[in-house]
Protein backbone atom coordinates (compact mmCIF):
# COMPACT_ATOMS: atom_id res chain seq x y z
CA UNK A 1 0.00 0.00 0.00
CA UNK A 2 2.81 2.17 -0.13
CA UNK A 3 2.57 2.89 -3.77
CA UNK A 4 2.34 6.52 -5.72
CA UNK A 5 -0.28 6.68 -8.46
CA UNK A 6 0.42 9.21 -10.66
CA UNK A 7 -2.00 10.28 -14.03
CA UNK A 8 -0.84 13.05 -16.20
CA UNK A 9 1.13 14.39 -18.59
CA UNK A 10 4.69 13.28 -20.70
CA UNK A 11 5.96 15.67 -22.97
CA UNK A 12 8.98 15.98 -24.64
CA UNK A 13 10.99 19.65 -24.22
CA UNK A 14 12.62 21.04 -26.86
CA UNK A 15 14.84 23.85 -25.28
CA UNK A 16 16.31 26.40 -27.51
CA UNK A 17 19.07 28.67 -25.82
CA UNK A 18 18.48 32.34 -27.97
CA UNK A 19 20.32 35.86 -27.82
CA UNK A 20 16.97 37.01 -28.63
CA UNK A 21 13.60 35.79 -30.16
CA UNK A 22 12.70 36.32 -33.63
CA UNK A 23 9.72 38.71 -34.23
CA UNK A 24 7.02 38.35 -36.46
CA UNK A 25 8.34 36.93 -40.23
CA UNK A 26 12.10 37.08 -38.52
CA UNK A 27 14.57 33.92 -38.55
CA UNK A 28 16.90 33.74 -35.92
CA UNK A 29 19.80 31.32 -36.51
CA UNK A 30 22.16 30.80 -33.74
CA UNK A 31 19.90 28.97 -31.66
CA UNK A 32 21.18 26.11 -29.64
CA UNK A 33 19.12 23.26 -29.15
CA UNK A 34 18.85 20.59 -26.66
CA UNK A 35 16.05 17.65 -25.89
CA UNK A 36 14.88 16.62 -22.04
CA UNK A 37 12.06 14.69 -21.12
CA UNK A 38 8.97 16.78 -19.60
CA UNK A 39 5.71 17.08 -19.10
CA UNK A 40 4.64 17.66 -14.92
CA UNK A 41 2.93 14.26 -15.16
CA UNK A 42 6.17 12.61 -15.90
CA UNK A 43 8.51 14.94 -14.05
CA UNK A 44 6.62 14.30 -10.72
CA UNK A 45 6.69 10.73 -11.21
CA UNK A 46 10.15 10.56 -11.89
CA UNK A 47 10.73 12.72 -8.84
CA UNK A 48 9.11 10.38 -6.33
CA UNK A 49 10.65 6.66 -7.97
CA UNK A 50 13.89 8.39 -7.56
CA UNK A 51 12.97 9.08 -3.80
CA UNK A 52 12.10 5.77 -3.20
CA UNK A 53 8.37 5.39 -4.17
CA UNK A 54 6.79 2.58 -5.55
CA UNK A 55 5.80 4.84 -8.87
CA UNK A 56 2.52 3.65 -11.63
CA UNK A 57 2.56 6.01 -13.97
CA UNK A 58 -0.83 6.38 -16.28
CA UNK A 59 -0.33 8.49 -19.30
CA UNK A 60 -0.66 8.71 -23.21
CA UNK A 61 2.07 9.28 -26.25
CA UNK A 62 2.00 9.35 -29.35
CA UNK A 63 2.92 7.43 -32.71
CA UNK A 64 5.78 9.47 -33.75
CA UNK A 65 8.62 8.28 -32.89
CA UNK A 66 8.87 10.93 -29.67
CA UNK A 67 6.95 8.56 -26.89
CA UNK A 68 9.22 5.50 -26.75
CA UNK A 69 12.54 7.37 -25.34
CA UNK A 70 10.34 9.19 -22.54
CA UNK A 71 8.22 5.85 -21.65
CA UNK A 72 11.82 4.20 -21.45
CA UNK A 73 13.14 7.35 -19.34
CA UNK A 74 10.44 7.37 -17.06
CA UNK A 75 11.49 3.35 -16.05
CA UNK A 76 14.61 3.91 -16.05
CA UNK A 77 14.07 6.51 -13.27
CA UNK A 78 12.32 3.69 -11.46
CA UNK A 79 8.45 4.45 -12.64
CA UNK A 80 6.17 1.32 -13.77
CA UNK A 81 5.18 3.13 -16.88
CA UNK A 82 3.29 -0.11 -18.24
CA UNK A 83 -0.06 1.89 -18.59
CA UNK A 84 0.92 4.02 -20.85
CA UNK A 85 -0.31 3.73 -24.03
CA UNK A 86 0.73 4.75 -27.73
CA UNK A 87 -2.40 6.73 -29.20
CA UNK A 88 -2.85 6.23 -32.97
CA UNK A 89 -2.70 9.70 -34.82
CA UNK A 90 -1.44 11.98 -32.03
CA UNK A 91 1.50 13.12 -31.75
CA UNK A 92 3.59 13.01 -28.77
CA UNK A 93 2.59 16.13 -26.07
CA UNK A 94 5.70 18.33 -26.73
CA UNK A 95 6.80 22.13 -24.66
CA UNK A 96 8.90 24.46 -26.65
CA UNK A 97 10.86 26.39 -24.71
CA UNK A 98 13.05 29.48 -25.66
CA UNK A 99 15.88 31.11 -23.15
CA UNK A 100 17.50 34.22 -23.28
CA UNK A 101 20.39 35.09 -21.57
CA UNK A 102 18.59 36.97 -19.13
CA UNK A 103 17.40 33.51 -18.08
CA UNK A 104 13.84 34.77 -18.82
CA UNK A 105 11.48 31.34 -20.26
CA UNK A 106 8.55 31.28 -23.27
CA UNK A 107 7.13 28.24 -23.94
CA UNK A 108 4.61 26.88 -26.34
CA UNK A 109 2.88 23.61 -25.55
CA UNK A 110 1.29 21.13 -28.11
CA UNK A 111 -0.07 18.70 -25.42
CA UNK A 112 -0.71 16.35 -28.42
CA UNK A 113 -1.51 12.64 -27.05
CA UNK A 114 -1.80 14.09 -23.60
CA UNK A 115 -5.32 14.99 -24.51
CA UNK A 116 -6.06 11.59 -24.84
CA UNK A 117 -5.66 10.62 -21.33
CA UNK A 118 -9.48 9.79 -21.07
CA UNK A 119 -12.15 8.68 -17.91
CA UNK A 120 -12.12 5.23 -19.27
CA UNK A 121 -8.28 5.05 -18.75
CA UNK A 122 -8.53 5.68 -15.50
CA UNK A 123 -11.63 3.45 -14.85
CA UNK A 124 -9.48 0.60 -16.58
CA UNK A 125 -6.86 1.88 -13.65
CA UNK A 126 -9.14 1.16 -11.03
CA UNK A 127 -7.15 -2.07 -9.11
CA UNK A 128 -3.69 -0.17 -9.74
CA UNK A 129 -5.08 2.99 -7.96
CA UNK A 130 -6.71 0.69 -5.14
CA UNK A 131 -3.47 -0.36 -4.79
CA UNK A 132 -1.41 3.00 -4.01
CA UNK A 133 -1.61 4.97 -0.99
CA UNK A 134 -1.59 8.42 -2.94
CA UNK A 135 -2.92 9.63 -6.24
CA UNK A 136 -1.19 12.34 -8.15
CA UNK A 137 -2.68 15.04 -10.66
CA UNK A 138 -1.76 17.54 -12.64
CA UNK A 139 -4.31 19.89 -14.76
CA UNK A 140 -2.04 19.13 -18.08
CA UNK A 141 -4.75 16.28 -19.16
CA UNK A 142 -8.60 16.56 -20.01
CA UNK A 143 -10.46 17.64 -16.41
CA UNK A 144 -13.01 15.42 -16.60
CA UNK A 145 -9.94 12.53 -16.33
CA UNK A 146 -8.53 14.20 -13.45
CA UNK A 147 -11.95 14.53 -12.06
CA UNK A 148 -12.28 10.79 -12.72
CA UNK A 149 -9.24 10.03 -11.17
CA UNK A 150 -10.06 11.85 -7.93
CA UNK A 151 -13.35 10.10 -7.41
CA UNK A 152 -12.43 6.56 -8.43
CA UNK A 153 -9.30 7.31 -5.77
CA UNK A 154 -11.79 8.31 -2.84
CA UNK A 155 -13.97 4.80 -3.84
CA UNK A 156 -11.13 3.06 -3.58
CA UNK A 157 -9.45 5.11 -0.46
CA UNK A 158 -6.49 6.02 -2.19
CA UNK A 159 -5.08 9.73 -1.01
CA UNK A 160 -5.97 12.44 -3.55
CA UNK A 161 -2.54 14.96 -4.39
CA UNK A 162 -3.56 17.84 -6.96
CA UNK A 163 -1.62 20.19 -7.84
CA UNK A 164 -3.51 22.88 -9.63
CA UNK A 165 -0.74 23.71 -12.60
CA UNK A 166 -1.86 25.25 -14.71
CA UNK A 167 -4.73 26.56 -12.64
CA UNK A 168 -8.17 26.07 -13.76
CA UNK A 169 -11.60 26.75 -11.86
CA UNK A 170 -12.18 23.49 -10.33
CA UNK A 171 -15.58 22.55 -8.78
CA UNK A 172 -16.10 22.33 -5.25
CA UNK A 173 -17.17 18.55 -5.37
CA UNK A 174 -13.53 17.82 -6.96
CA UNK A 175 -11.90 20.34 -4.67
CA UNK A 176 -13.81 18.04 -1.36
CA UNK A 177 -12.15 14.88 -2.27
CA UNK A 178 -8.24 16.47 -2.21
CA UNK A 179 -5.90 16.26 1.05
CA UNK A 180 -3.92 18.06 -0.29
CA UNK A 181 -4.21 20.66 -2.89
CA UNK A 182 -0.95 21.99 -4.21
CA UNK A 183 -0.55 25.23 -5.57
CA UNK A 184 2.34 28.03 -5.67
CA UNK A 185 1.41 31.41 -5.05
CA UNK A 186 -0.09 32.66 -8.67
CA UNK A 187 -2.56 29.37 -8.86
CA UNK A 188 -3.34 30.32 -4.96
CA UNK A 189 -4.43 33.88 -6.41
CA UNK A 190 -6.16 32.67 -9.62
CA UNK A 191 -8.22 30.27 -7.24
CA UNK A 192 -9.05 33.42 -4.09
CA UNK A 193 -9.41 35.87 -6.53
CA UNK A 194 -6.93 37.77 -4.78
CA UNK A 195 -3.25 38.59 -4.10
CA UNK A 196 -1.51 36.11 -2.79
CA UNK A 197 2.16 37.68 -1.38
CA UNK A 198 5.09 36.17 1.08
CA UNK A 199 4.77 34.04 3.62
CA UNK A 200 2.11 36.21 5.59
CA UNK A 201 -0.21 35.85 2.36
CA UNK A 202 0.52 32.71 2.22
CA UNK A 203 -0.46 31.87 5.60
CA UNK A 204 -3.86 34.03 5.41
CA UNK A 205 -4.99 32.18 1.94
CA UNK A 206 -3.99 28.38 3.00
CA UNK A 207 -6.45 28.42 5.25
CA UNK A 208 -9.07 30.03 2.43
CA UNK A 209 -8.52 27.67 0.03
CA UNK A 210 -9.78 24.85 2.75
CA UNK A 211 -12.68 27.10 2.88
CA UNK A 212 -13.21 26.72 -0.28
CA UNK A 213 -13.57 22.89 0.22
CA UNK A 214 -9.84 21.42 -0.19
CA UNK A 215 -9.42 18.90 2.92
CA UNK A 216 -5.47 20.61 3.54
CA UNK A 217 -3.79 22.97 1.23
CA UNK A 218 -0.28 23.56 0.58
CA UNK A 219 1.18 26.72 -0.91
CA UNK A 220 4.68 26.45 -2.63
CA UNK A 221 6.88 29.83 -2.29
CA UNK A 222 10.29 29.64 -4.00
CA UNK A 223 12.96 30.42 -1.95
CA UNK A 224 10.72 31.05 0.91
CA UNK A 225 9.38 27.55 1.06
CA UNK A 226 5.99 26.03 1.83
CA UNK A 227 2.47 26.88 4.13
CA UNK A 228 0.29 24.27 4.49
CA UNK A 229 -3.38 24.20 6.37
CA UNK A 230 -4.30 21.21 7.75
CA UNK A 231 -7.41 20.41 10.37
CA UNK A 232 -7.56 23.93 11.52
CA UNK A 233 -3.61 24.74 11.95
CA UNK A 234 -1.33 26.47 9.68
CA UNK A 235 2.24 26.33 9.71
CA UNK A 236 5.37 27.97 7.64
CA UNK A 237 8.29 25.70 6.69
CA UNK A 238 10.76 28.06 5.16
CA UNK A 239 13.14 26.38 2.36
CA UNK A 240 17.24 26.20 3.25
CA UNK A 241 19.58 28.55 1.21
CA UNK A 242 20.83 27.59 -1.46
CA UNK A 243 22.81 27.95 -4.62
CA UNK A 244 19.68 28.89 -7.44
CA UNK A 245 21.17 27.66 -10.87
CA UNK A 246 17.84 26.70 -12.81
CA UNK A 247 14.00 26.66 -10.88
CA UNK A 248 12.48 24.37 -13.56
CA UNK A 249 11.07 21.62 -11.97
CA UNK A 250 11.12 22.95 -8.41
CA UNK A 251 7.60 22.42 -8.17
CA UNK A 252 7.23 19.32 -9.32
CA UNK A 253 10.42 17.53 -7.10
CA UNK A 254 8.18 19.23 -4.10
CA UNK A 255 5.21 17.07 -5.35
CA UNK A 256 6.85 14.02 -6.15
CA UNK A 257 8.40 14.27 -3.05
CA UNK A 258 5.43 15.37 -0.86
CA UNK A 259 3.69 11.91 -2.60
CA UNK A 260 6.24 9.87 -1.69
CA UNK A 261 6.34 11.09 2.00
CA UNK A 262 2.56 10.37 2.51
CA UNK A 263 2.80 7.00 1.01
CA UNK A 264 5.31 6.16 3.50
CA UNK A 265 2.80 7.04 6.21
CA UNK A 266 4.22 10.38 7.43
CA UNK A 267 1.70 13.08 8.23
CA UNK A 268 1.36 16.38 6.01
CA UNK A 269 3.37 18.88 7.98
CA UNK A 270 6.71 16.34 8.07
CA UNK A 271 5.78 15.65 4.10
CA UNK A 272 5.86 18.64 3.64
CA UNK A 273 9.19 19.90 5.23
CA UNK A 274 10.49 17.24 3.53
CA UNK A 275 8.77 18.48 0.23
CA UNK A 276 10.65 21.70 0.52
CA UNK A 277 14.47 20.53 0.65
CA UNK A 278 13.49 18.53 -2.13
CA UNK A 279 12.23 21.12 -4.33
CA UNK A 280 15.69 23.52 -3.15
CA UNK A 281 17.84 20.39 -4.00
CA UNK A 282 16.10 20.55 -7.36
CA UNK A 283 17.26 24.41 -8.26
CA UNK A 284 20.79 23.54 -7.75
CA UNK A 285 21.54 21.74 -10.63
CA UNK A 286 20.19 22.48 -14.29
CA UNK A 287 17.00 20.54 -16.10
CA UNK A 288 13.34 19.59 -14.73
CA UNK A 289 14.35 15.80 -14.04
CA UNK A 290 17.88 16.69 -14.83
CA UNK A 291 17.85 17.86 -11.57
CA UNK A 292 15.82 15.73 -9.57
CA UNK A 293 17.15 14.69 -6.32
CA UNK A 294 18.14 11.45 -4.50
CA UNK A 295 17.41 11.26 -0.81
CA UNK A 296 20.54 11.40 0.16
CA UNK A 297 20.86 14.76 -1.09
CA UNK A 298 17.56 16.10 0.41
CA UNK A 299 19.08 14.61 3.93
CA UNK A 300 22.06 16.71 3.12
CA UNK A 301 20.03 19.78 3.63
P1 LIG B 1 6.65 26.32 -8.89
O1 LIG B 1 7.88 25.99 -9.65
O2 LIG B 1 5.55 25.33 -9.06
O3 LIG B 1 6.19 27.76 -9.02
P2 LIG B 1 7.94 27.05 -6.40
O4 LIG B 1 8.74 28.05 -7.15
O5 LIG B 1 7.08 27.55 -5.30
O6 LIG B 1 7.05 26.13 -7.34
O7 LIG B 1 8.99 25.98 -5.80
C1 LIG B 1 8.59 24.78 -5.21
C2 LIG B 1 9.51 24.46 -4.06
O8 LIG B 1 10.87 24.41 -4.50
C3 LIG B 1 9.50 25.52 -2.95
O9 LIG B 1 8.49 25.23 -2.02
C4 LIG B 1 10.91 25.35 -2.37
O10 LIG B 1 10.93 24.26 -1.48
C5 LIG B 1 11.74 24.99 -3.57
N1 LIG B 1 12.39 26.18 -4.16
C6 LIG B 1 12.02 26.85 -5.27
N2 LIG B 1 12.84 27.91 -5.51
C7 LIG B 1 13.76 27.89 -4.52
C8 LIG B 1 14.90 28.70 -4.19
N3 LIG B 1 15.26 29.76 -4.93
N4 LIG B 1 15.62 28.37 -3.08
C9 LIG B 1 15.28 27.31 -2.31
N5 LIG B 1 14.23 26.52 -2.58
C10 LIG B 1 13.48 26.79 -3.66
Amino acid sequence: MAGVFVMGSINQDFVLRVERRPGPGETVTDAELSLHPGGKGANQAAAAALLGAEVTFLGRVGDDGLGEPLVRNLEEKGADASLVERVPGRSTGAAFITVTPDGENAITVAPGANRALSPRDVEAARERIAACRVLVAQMEIPRETVLRGARVASEVDTRVLLNLAPPFRVSRELLSLLDPLVVNEHEAAFLLEEPVEGVEGALAAAPKLRRLGARSAVITLGAAGAVVADGESVAHFPAPEVEVVDTTGAGDAFVGALATRLAAGEALKEAVSYAVRAGAAAVTSEGAQGALPTPEVVERL
